[in-house]
Formats: C-alpha cells, sequence, structure tokens
C-alpha cells in the first residue's frame, strides 16, 4: 500500500509527490503519457507573480510566495536529482503602447507597489514600447526540464512513476483508496488528482469546478547573440530568453480549442508581433514551434482541495501552473500530514469565485 497516489505526472502531481517523497513517504504517480508531458511540457517557464494578472490581494500575495519558493527549492530539485532546472533570476519587463494597456499597467504597478512589492521605471534596450516597468524579483524555469529533474528526485527517493498507463476510477473502501488502472489496482491512503485538461476520474470530485481548455502556440528563436536576460511580457506576446540560448515567443490563447498544431497564421502573428516589439530578432534563426493546452477553471482560480476524504485534487492553474507548483506541493503534503488544510490555501477552495 502506497502513503501517496498521484493521479498525472504534470508539473502540478509531480511537485507534490516530489515533497511526499522527500519526507520519506511511499510515493506512486500514474501518468497515461509520459511524465513532465501535458501542459507541462509547452509551457514557456516563466514565475510570473507580477507579470501575470492574478486577481485580488491574496491570489497576488500566494503568487509571490510561490515564485520566490522556486527560488530555493530549485536548489533542492537540483541538489536531490542532480538535473539543472533552468532557473533564471534576470527579472521581466511588462511593457505597452496602447492607451489602454498603458493606464492598466500604470494601475498595476501601483497596486503593487502598495502592497510592498518591488517595481520600477525601466525599459528594455532595444524594445519599441511607449511604457515599461521592471520587476527585478521575477524569475522562470525551464518548464521540461524542472519537471525531468523533479521526476527524478522523486526516484532517487524511492518514489515510483508509471507512465503508459490510466486511472479509471478510484474508490474509497474504509480508509483506503483503491486506484484502479489498465495495469492493476493500486491501494493508497491519500490520492492527489492531478490530471490537468483531463479532469476527474470515475469516483472522484472537483467539488463542481468546471475546466476549460485553452489552447496556447508558441514558437522560439535563436538569435546569434541573446540581446537579453529578462523576461519581456508585452500586450499581446512574450519573450522569454532561455539559458541554452534559445528565445521562446508565446502564446496564442484560443479557449476550447483542444487541438495541437501549430496554425500557420498564428505562427506569422507571433513572429510579427515579436520583430515589432523587438526588431533586432528579425535575423533571428527560427527553431521551433509547438502548442499546448492550458486547463483553466470555469469563473475561478485554480482548485487545491480535499474534494472527498484522502482524495486532494490540484487543478485549474491556467497559465500558471509552473510558478505555483512547488509552493502548492509542499502545502498539500503538509495538509496530508497535518490533517489541517494551510491558511495558505484558503483562496483556492472550492467555494472561491474569480473576483
Ligand atoms: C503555451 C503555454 C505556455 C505556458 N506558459 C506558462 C508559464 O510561462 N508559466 C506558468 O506558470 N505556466 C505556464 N503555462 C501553464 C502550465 O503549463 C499549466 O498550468 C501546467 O502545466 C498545468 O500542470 P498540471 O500538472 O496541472 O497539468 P498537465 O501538465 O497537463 O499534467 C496533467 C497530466 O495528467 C495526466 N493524466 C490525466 N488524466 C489521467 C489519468 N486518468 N490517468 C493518468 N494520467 C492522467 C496527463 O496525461 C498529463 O500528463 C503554459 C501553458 C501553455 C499551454
Amino acid at each position: 500500500m502506497y502513503d501517496l497516489l498521484v493521479i498525472g505526472g504534470g508539473i502540478q502531481g509531480l511537485s507534490a509527490a516530489w515533497h511526499a517523497a522527500q519526507s520519506g513517504a511511499d510515493v506512486l504517480v500514474v501518468e497515461k503519457g509520459t511524465a513532465a508531458g501535458g501542459a507541462t511540457k509547452a509551457a514557456a517557464g516563466m514565475l510570473g507573480a507580477q507579470t501575470e494578472r492574478h486577481a485580488g490581494e491574496a491570489l497576488q500575495r500566494a503568487a509571490v510566495s510561490a515564485r520566490d519558493y522556486w527560488k530555493t527549492w530549485a536548489a533542492e530539485i537540483e541538489r536531490t536529482s542532480g538535473k539543472s532546472t533552468g532557473l533564471r533570476l534576470h527579472g521581466a519587463y511588462r511593457t505597452a503602447s496602447s492607451p489602454e494597456c498603458i493606464h492598466e499597467l500604470r494601475s498595476a504597478a501601483v497596486e503593487q507597489k502598495a502592497l510592498g512589492l518591488e517595481v520600477q521605471s525601466r525599459f528594455p534596450d532595444g524594445a519599441d514600447v511607449k511604457e515599461s516597468v521592471f520587476f527585478p524579483q521575477e524569475a522562470q524555469v525551464d518548464a521540461i526540464q524542472a519537471a525531468a529533474a523533479i521526476a527524478q528526485g522523486i526516484k532517487n527517493a524511492g518514489g515510483e512513476i508509471r507512465e503508459k498507463t490510466t486511472v479509471r476510477a478510484a474508490v474509497l473502501s474504509g480508509d483506503v483508496w483503491q486506484v484502479e488502472t489498465e495495469s492493476g489496482i493500486y491501494q493508497s491512503r491519500y490520492v492527489l488528482q492531478a490530471p490537468g485538461i483531463s479532469g476527474a476520474v470515475k469516483g472522484t470530485s472537483l467539488s463542481g469546478a468546471v475546466l476549460e481548455p485553452v489552447k496556447g502556440e508558441c514558437l522560439a528563436v535563436r538569435p546569434a547573440v541573446q540581446p537579453f536576460k529578462e523576461t519581456i511580457v508585452d500586450e499581446h506576446i512574450y519573450l522569454v530568453p532561455k539559458a541554452d540560448g534559445r528565445i521562446i515567443i508565446g502564446a496564442t490563447e484560443t479557449p476550447g480549442d483542444e487541438t495541437l498544431d501549430v496554425h500557420a497564421g498564428a505562427a506569422a502573428q507571433l513572429l510579427s508581433r515579436a520583430v515589432a516589439l523587438y526588431p533586432a530578432l528579425a535575423d533571428a534563426a527560427l527553431i521551433q514551434h509547438w502548442a499546448g493546452v492550458r486547463p483553466r477553471r470555469r469563473g475561478g482560480p485554480p482548485l487545491v482541495a480535499e474534494t472527498k476524504p484522502g482524495l486532494f485534487t490540484t487543478i485549474g492553474h491556467y497559465r500558471n501552473g509552473i510558478l505555483y507548483a512547488g509552493w502548492t506541493g509542499r502545502l498539500l503534503t503538509r495538509w496530508m500530514d497535518t490533517g489541517s488544510r494551510p491558511e495558505e490555501l484558503a483562496p483556492f477552495s472550492p467555494e472561491e469565485v474569480t473576483k
């Protein structure tokens, strides 16, 4: 019997499994595809606590805590796995040129300063923008590398990851969860469902939360010399410079679409916006394109909850599943250990709606 069985080997499931495994729990992650796949492998890796919009003070503070947790957690992941997370600590710009977006950017800067967050008035060299603020504490990871390192850390701590295995159902029998997969039934004291856009399996619950897919397409270019190290988040696109010299250009937003092909029109629009924002990128080599599906919770923030006795859920992280991964995983394992919900997770409960 396991202490914790995790349904879904994306970054949310892996992060909770990593924390449980490091504290000595017997952990099994069951993944229908390959671990560190799903939306996780499509992510640009921004830890966007200040560049992304987080509705209300509680979510804004949670996002900042989640970003700052990565700064120490990344070293722990690297120590337990021997692999890099690609953490970069160069900060991020948010830029705007249209009157509405300039207004929105200035209001966001004022609100963040009022919360005591660091915000600077600074423009990125070489970018064609009318207004800019710089968030020196913003950071990023390489989502694929980080998730692979977390998975390795689970295995090195004695945890198991079973790939190409779909969970079909989970049933509580006494105090023990019986989890039915296509390769057999596993027993576990606790179950964490982290299935991304696939949603709940038979016998589990999302406490009424409804998920909607939001497709995102991305490109990557490789300039001869990377001209900036900071992330730049503009009105319609972002540029995320990676440690390996690539710059990720993202991302489209298509609600209701779960397909994974990259449309020529979307790629053309991303490229033309990237070159308009940062003209020197016109000379960069175009090297990659991909798409993923963000799991968004309709009308609410992500759901992190005990949705049945001993059945925990982390789902609906939309654009911020990488940002929230470690912080949420640590708090979920504390919840399982102590039997009471950490107060920090209150903004992610089923009754919360987006203000
Ligand atoms: C283009 C794009 C860019 C993004 N950029 C960022 C970014 O810069 N920063 C950020 O924080 N976030 C970003 N995101 C969002 C982020 O990728 C997601 O929020 C995050 O990956 C969600 O993680 P997850 O573990 O919940 O889901 P997933 O990564 O989708 O993992 C869920 C896993 O569960 C498995 N599964 C489902 N059902 C079952 C079952 N029954 N049995 C077994 N396995 C099952 C699936 O196969 C999948 O592997 C981006 C997303 C996209 C698409």
